[in-house]
């Protein structure tokens, strides 16, 4: 047996090590199935170029709990190591590689940890969950085997070992404030969560199986047992398959294999695969959306680093729109054990985000040039997406413009040239603008829509949160249109054209109906606005001016109009007065003031009703008034 101290500065790395990750003590079982998996890995290549000369058979990791003796083993059969390997790789290199770890990022602040810790500790994660650590390895080059013990001080021992198979065997002594890693339930989490995919076998227990009944078993007869490995992996996930090996229901079922308890089929998937300027793979897969959904469904992309899990907070590596995306991205170009901050400033990471953009806008354009009708079925899942893409990535703006969907209140779906085209004749007001007009409820809006619909105006539907922040976009990338929702004002007001309408009423009539609205209605909700206009248009109408309505819109869906401070501006609306209208003719006319108030009221109500403002102790008197009127 011989004894050595390990050369490093600090005298004792090891509790620092663990109160600096305190978050990220699982982390180790990754650390050392990776380093099972390199060396498996690395065997196989130094067969492949005949400098081992041994049988690669089939090997795979195994993960063993011995509970009763509070120990952990990772077992592999890969090329070993050598005393001296030992203590080259594991003594110096591993060692000093922690304790520059520890000395590069301890100054980093809390926030960040999340990232830093991902990789870098390697071997010496161990000591963060053992208080003693082992190291059993032969190695292929037929030298016996060796036996290396550590208890976290710098001092270690090494001795032979009678250990026969190739390969090594680490074991970890679990401490006492770490004893949870001796329960199955938690091996099995953290196997699933950092190992699903990587390339080599991993086995943790055993399973029994039922062995498929003889042609000719008796109908009651029971199936024999057989007892098999538990393999817990998927050595060949789909992601790093090419795409012309995978068929539609491969990567359904590799969606499954991701998100065990997501029972929707996805839309549709995108496969990334490139390796220059760097290397990445992955699949993407859009996920059904609704408009409430959107902040649940963040953080479900996962990322990894060759086949092992790395984290599923995907935030400055893929744009922001795009995290409401799932699936897989794995990528050795992605440094880890770095701050979020120096990762969003990293130019292989910024190539990264806007590759993965341009692969997204390619994706959707050919989805949408072969098949169309399939695209305007699936759009109102995706719009989502889209939208904010179009709102906060200015090269996905551009690209969007072929394929981004504005579906009309009956239901057609028109991109932004088509529909311009198909309404510039109608709908171009007397200064030469292109007026879009658009409702947003479909219910809510519906005197208004009908109003447009008359004048032979197209009504767009949109309904996504996020619309008024995209309509200003539309609004300042495009010459001279305007977007207005339908009942922003009254509809001749919308598309203002040229014909004036003539008045039924004098002037001296007009002065008199204002002064009387005025002492009526209350001013602090309803600005009153008297025209002329069609005499079949309903007498009272009730307007939100789109511009006051959209900044309130943007400020509550975050960014925009913030700087108006219209936050918490009380509603204002328009009551629009249509002066040709027959009742405000009986309203004029009428002698008692009772019977005026009782008119101007109802009509009042009913304007208030039609825009869903009637409520509470307002609609008991309405409907109280009306049974009045009608006896
Ligand atoms: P890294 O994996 O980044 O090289 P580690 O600290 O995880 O750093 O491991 C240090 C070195 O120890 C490895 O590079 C490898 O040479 C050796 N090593 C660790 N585990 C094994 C193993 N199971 N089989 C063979 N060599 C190993
Ligand atoms: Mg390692």
């Amino acid at each position: 047996m011989s004894k050595g101290t390990i050369n490093v500065s600090v005298e004792n790395i090891f509790p620092l090590i663990k109160k600096f990750l305190y978050s990220d003590h699982e982390i180790f079982l990754r650390e050392l199935i990776s380093n099972a998996t390199d060396a498996t890995v690395k065997l196989k290549h130094l067969i492949n170029i005949g400098e081992a000369k041994v049988e690669y058979g089939k090997p795979m990791i195994e993960v063993k709990i011995d509970k009763e003796n509070k120990k952990l083993h990772i077992i592999d059969q890969g090329l070993g190591m050598t005393k001296e390997e030992i203590e080259k790789y594991i003594n110096e290199i591993a060692f000093s590689g922690a304790e520059e770890f520890l000395e590069k990022y301890k100054d980093e602040s809390g926030d960040d940890k999340g990232i830093i810790g991902h990789f870098g500790l390697g071997f010496y994660s161990a000591f963060m969950v053992a208080e003693r650590v082992e190291i059993i390895s032969k190695s292929f080059k037929e030298e016996p085997a060796v036996h290396w013990e550590c208890d976290g001080s710098p001092k270690y021992t090494t001795k032979k070992s009678d250990r026969t198979e190739r390969g090594t065997e680490i074991i970890l002594h679990i401490a006492d404030d770490s004893t949870e890693f001796l329960e199955e339930a938690r091996i099995n989490e953290l196997l699933s969560k950092y190992n699903k995919f990587m390339p080599i076998p991993i086995k943790f227990g055993t399973k029994e199986v039922n062995l498929p009944l003889p042609e000719d078993a008796k109908e009651d007869a029971k199936p024999e047992k057989k007892t098999i490995d538990n393999i817990i992996n998927n050595p060949k996930p789909a992601w790093t398959k090419q795409p012309s090996d995978l068929k539609a229901e491969d990567y359904k079922s590799f969606y499954k294999e991701l998100y065990p308890m997501q029972f929707e089929d996805p839309l549709f998937h995108i496969h990334l695969n490139v390796d220059y300027p760097f290397n990445l793979t992955g699949i993407l897969y859009f996920p059904k959306m609704t408009n409430d959904a959107v902040n649940a469904q963040k953080d479900k992309i996962q990322l990894y680093q060759n086949q092992v899990f790395v984290t599923d907070n995907v935030e400055g590596i893929v744009p922001e729109f795009l995290t409401m995306l799932r699936g897989v991205i794995d990528s050795p170009d992605i440094p880890l054990n770095v701050s979020r901050s120096y990762l969003q400033a990293d130019g292989a990471v910024k190539k990264i985000s806007s590759y993965i953009t341009r692969k997204v806008a390619d994706k959707l354009k050919n989805l949408f040039n072969s098949n169309r009708e399939d695209f305007e079925k699936k759009w109102n899942d995706i719009k989502i997406v889209i939208e904010y893409g179009m709102l906060s990535e200015e090269k996905f703006f551009d690209k969007a413009q072929a394929f981004a969907l504005y579906p009309t209140v009956d239901n057609t779906y028109f991109t932004l040239e088509e529909f311009k085209e198909k309404i510039k004749a109608a709908q171009t007001d007397k200064d030469d603008k292109l007026v879009i007009l658009y409702a947003s409820n479909k219910d809510e809006q519906h005197s208004y829509i009908e109003a447009a619909k008359e004048k032979g105006y197209e009504v767009l539907f949109l309904d996504s949160p996020i619309v008024s922040h995209l309509i200003q976009k539309l609004e300042t990338s495009e010459e001279n249109i305007s977007f207005v929702r339908v009942d922003g004002d009254h509809i001749d007001n919308l598309i203002k054209k040229d014909e004036e309408q003539i008045s039924k009423l004098n002037d001296e009539e007009k002065e008199s109906l204002k002064t009387l609205l005025t002492e009526m209605i209350p001013q602090d909700k309803f600005s009153v606005q008297l025209e002329a206009m069609d005499s079949k248009a309903n007498p009272f109408i009730i307007t939100q001016p789109e511009f006051m309505r959209r900044m309130k819109e943007m400020q509550q869906t975050g960014g925009g109009g913030g700087m108006f401070g219209m936050g918490n501006m009380p509603d204002m609306y328009n009551l629009v007065v249509n002066t040709n209208n027959e009742l405000i003719g009986e309203i004029l006319s009428t002698k008692t003031a009772k019977k005026k108030e009782r008119l101007v009221n109802q009509a009042l109500d009913l304007a208030r009703l039609s825009q869903n403002l009637l409520k509470g102790e307002e609609l008991t008197t309405f409907i109280k008034r009306s049974f009045e009127m009608i006896k």
